[in-house]
């Protein structure tokens, strides 16, 4: 789950070529992207109501139809989870010493409500140069790029080098879902094996008039890890309230995190990111960039930062309290109150570390901290 924010969307509507008018590619290759780019979105993929397996037919439709045969071609179903399929496909290299290149995209999203949205989140919609539509950004832009790529290499006869793999897949976003990309790779390894893959995770930067900034690389990742806050309480009736009650524990709890930043953190990929940035940013962040390089501590070079929500980010472990539940009736004392806190932990950092540090900061032993669920990894830094 990762924030679809104006930097990727104008990035985004740059990459299509969406009013820029020099795209250098022609009006019917655009209306074929656009199409698969509409198809994807408009197929909803959320785990509650949505079909993965479905959008997987549909491109693996697309590309059957564009030339490639059923050898090279294979929608996959894990057993028991009908609508979390996802697709394989294949264009052959010439060398076959050569290691292959993955392309790689998962096409579920992040459950949309209609209510909590101004326009349909399932209709792929264009307005004033951008698309509004859940999974427009994350990220089924890219993986209607990787489809339309495969329909490219096709259609021109381009013999690549390495073998070049598209895999679609499903179970990202979702904690209680199937992991489709660890499930091929448990269970598919050959299909997807490969020398290096491409999938999302950073975006470019522009500047206030548009101009293209950089194009991000990324390397190092932080570990997504979902806390628990639980108060339970004997409760009552609302008539006799008493001090002692869940909901107020609970509220006293998250308030206590919204208040808290973990301290700054250097590793080499965001020395190295703010380093080079430096010079492109220029003026105040850029010499705000260097100022924490030198100095992790300098707070008045920190709060310049931290204007940026990206750049916050990138300096620290963030936490941020994201579903709350309490209460069981409107005129009852809360027996339970329960809040999850998302975090995304700095590389290397340990979720036991901190949840050491979150028992700390809510400092109230009727509160519970838990690691309701533990997926995948503790991310490392990269060298
Ligand atoms: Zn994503």
């Amino acid at each position: 789950m990762k924030p679809v924010n104006s930097v990727a969307a104008v990035a985004l509507a740059i990459l299509i070529g969406v009013g820029t008018g020099h795209s250098g590619t022609d009006d019917l290759s655009q209306e074929r992207f656009r199409a698969i780019y509409k198809e994807l979105v408009e197929t909803n993929t959320t785990l509650s109501a949505g079909d993965c397996t479905l959008a997987a037919q549909r491109m693996a439709a697309r590309l059957k139809a564009a030339g490639y045969r059923d050898e090279d071609l294979r929608v996959f179903v894990p057993e028991g989870h009908p609508k979390e399929g996802g697709l394989i496909a294949v264009l052959a290299g010439s060398d076959s010493s050569a290691k292959a290149i993955l392309m790689l995209a998962h096409v579920d999203v992040v459950e949309a409500k209609r209510e909590d949205w101004t326009r349909d989140p399932f209709t792929l919609i264009e307005e004033d140069g951008y698309f509004y539509g859940r999974g427009t950004s994350d990220m089924k832009a890219q993986a209607a790029i990787w489809v339309d790529n495969m329909i490219r290499y096709r259609e021109e006869g381009f013999k690549p080098k390495r073998t070049i793999k598209l895999a679609l897949t499903c179970g990202e976003e979702t904690n209680a879902a199937l992991n489709g990309a660890g499930w091929l790779a448990k269970n598919e390894r050959a299909a997807i094996d490969a020398e290096f893959a491409l999938t999302e995770g950073v975006d470019g930067v522009l500047d206030a008039q548009g101009d293209k900034i950089a194009l991000d690389v990324l390397a190092a990742e932080k570990t997504s890890q979902n806390f628990g806050f639980e108060a339970t309480n004997a409760g009552g009736h609302s008539s006799r309230p008493v001090a002692n009650n869940a909901i107020y524990h609970l509220i006293r709890a998250v308030d206590k995190v919204s208040h808290y930043e973990f301290p700054v953190q250097l590793d080499d990929a965001n020395r190295a990111y703010f380093t080079g940035m430096s010079r492109l940013v220029g003026g105040e962040a850029g010499a705000a960039m260097l100022a924490v390089v030198k100095n992790p501590e300098d707070s008045a070079a920190v709060a310049v930062l931290d204007k940026n929500t990206d750049w916050h980010a990138m300096l620290r472990t963030t936490c941020v309290a994201t579903m709350l539940s309490a209460g069981h009736a409107t005129n009852a004392l809360p027996q339970r109150a329960r809040a999850n806190i998302n975090c995304r932990i700095f590389p290397g950092v340990s979720r036991d570390a901190i949840l050491a540090q979150l028992v700390k900061i809510v400092d109230d032993p009727a509160i519970a901290v838990t690691i309701p669920e533990v997926r995948g990894p503790v991310a490392t830094p990269s060298p």
